[in-house]
């Protein structure tokens, strides 16, 4: 066992197969998860939940008794909060960190990229009438006031704490999806409009390629710019080596 403290800060499917990897290769690491989700798909290995109390609370942390000596942001990619923070208690407690962080998909000129859910917004009440937006439920109340008399579909894995307009119908769910059940779901509920952040993966990969196959308009928020300074990977295999080549000195 390596007596080397990995924290590894989750939340997405990579960062539970990293996670396994890494048990696997006998190192020390924690997955931190921040307890959104009402019921969590925990990775193998000892885990934590819940925030860290912000820099302060992570720097902290990271110092304590079982404190750590390497940190993986392996957080989603729209998780920006966290990144921050991460970048900030690693650099003031000079704790190496690595940012893994998913690839996005592969752009399509089809698709109307914008900066901003805000913006996201707009463009879904101009172009569509009945929007399928799966922009996560932290987002939506970015969008009820733009959407409130459209006949939106609105995907989340857990309900919002937001009142969603009268017109809008709920769906409660969590991938993997598949191109059969994407297309019966926008077929049913006749969608003209997705709306989606750039997740980039598999997971969520089905109902851009039935959107393109029903020539729906596709609104995507692009992705924020990284944290300056962190060094930054897209590829799980380098992440696993970055942290092995550190716990076996
Ligand atoms: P965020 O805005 O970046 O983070 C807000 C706060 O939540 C952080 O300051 C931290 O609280 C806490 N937090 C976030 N991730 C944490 C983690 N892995 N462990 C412990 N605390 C964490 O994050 P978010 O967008 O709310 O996402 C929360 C989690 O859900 C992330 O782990 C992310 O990977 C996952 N997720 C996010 C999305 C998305 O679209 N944003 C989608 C799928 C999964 P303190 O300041 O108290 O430490």
């Amino acid at each position: 066992m390596s007596a080397v403290r990995v924290l590894l800060l989750g939340g997405t499917g990579e960062a539970r197969a990293l996670a396994a990897r890494l048990v696997d290769a006998g190192v020390d690491v924690t997955s931190s998860l921040a307890g959104r989700v009402a019921r969590p798909r925990l990775p193998v290995g000892p885990v934590r939940i819940g925030g860290f109390g912000g820099v302060d609370g992570l720097r902290a942390t990271l110092r304590g008794d079982d404190g750590y000596d390497l940190v993986v942001d392996a957080t989603h990619p729209f998780a920006r909060g966290m990144s921050a923070n991460a970048v900030a208690a690693c650099g003031a407690e000079d704790v190496p960190l690595l940012r893994y962080e998913r690839p996005g998909w592969p752009p399509s000129p089809r698709w109307h990229v914008v900066g901003t859910h805000e913006e996201a917004a707009a463009l879904a009440a101009r172009l569509g009438r009945r929007p399928f937006l799966t922009v996560g439920r932290q987002e939506l109340a970015r969008f009820t006031g733009p959407l409130r008399d459209h006949a939106v579909l609105a995907r989340v894995v857990d309900p919002p704490d937001v009142d969603l307009p009268t017109a809008w119908t709920l769906l409660t769910s969590r991938g993997p999806y598949t191109p059969e059940g994407e297309r019966a779901l926008v077929e049913a509920h006749g969608c003209d409009v997705l709306v989606t952040k750039d997740s980039g993966g598999s997971f969520t990969w089905p109902k851009m390629q039935v959107a393109d196959e029903r020539g729906m308009v596709v609104v995507v928020v692009a992705r924020p710019e990284p944290e300056p300074g962190v060094q930054v990977t897209h590829d799980l295999d380098e992440a696993y080596d970055w942290v092995v080549s550190r716990t076996r000195r």
